[in-house]
């Protein structure tokens, strides 16, 4: 039996989440959101957009592993295209908010969890700010919101990884993926 793992990617707003995942070489989770379409969103790649009512009928379907509103929008993760590739041996990777990564672990307590913070306050203001899609009073709010994730972060996550070098965060994130694997393994022979 070759299963997979579950790996959950958290962080705040423009820690580079997303540019992370692409590296770590596993299967990313396409989310579901009621959130509008933002320039570069690609349909069924970044997201699937549904309406509220589309939404709400998959909550209810149960075809959603987990789900959350963040922003006045929710986000949720379909259920069967991750458990497929888990039962292949893949690597799944569930790039979500904090209220959905403790879903996952409550659901899959073998699932690791792994918060990605910047190297400081400042970088990540920094970052925000070059952006230039958002408004300094959404760049404040932003940075409101980053903070109480980073505190969840640190306290609720099996790991946190400094992302200053992207390398060095993905190296290490790939790190964690093998030595859990290999734990698994170890384990798994005495039962
Ligand atoms: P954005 O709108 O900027 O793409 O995403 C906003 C937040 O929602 C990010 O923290 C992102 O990781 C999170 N998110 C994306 N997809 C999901 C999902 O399926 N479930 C949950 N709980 N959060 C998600």
């Amino acid at each position: 039996m070759s299963e997979g793992l579950y790996l959950v990617l958290s962080g705040p707003a423009g820690v580079g989440k997303d540019t992370v995942a692409k590296l770590l070489g596993g299967w990313i989770s396409v989310s579901a959101t009621t959130r509008p379409e933002r320039p570069g969103d690609v349909e069924g790649e970044t997201y699937f957009f549904h309406d509220r009512k589309t939404f709400e009928r998959m909550i209810h379907e149960d075809e959603l592993l987990e789900y959350a509103e963040y922003n006045g929008n929710y986000y949720g993760t379909p259920a069967t295209p991750a458990r497929l590739h888990y039962e292949r041996g893949d690597t799944v990777i569930f790039v979500i908010e904090v209220v959905g990564a403790a879903k996952v672990k409550a659901r899959f307590p073998d699932a690791v969890t792994v918060f990605l913070v910047p190297p400081s306050f400042e970088v990540l203001r920094a970052r925000l700010e070059g952006r230039r899609t958002e408004s300094a009073e959404e760049v404040e709010k932003r940075l409101e919101i980053a903070r109480r994730e980073i505190e969840i972060g640190r306290r609720d996550y099996d790991y946190v990884v400094v992302n200053d070098r992207l390398e060095d965060a993905v190296d290490e994130i790939k790190h964690i993926i093998e030595s859990e694997k290999e734990k698994r393994h170890a384990v798994s022979d005495f039962e």
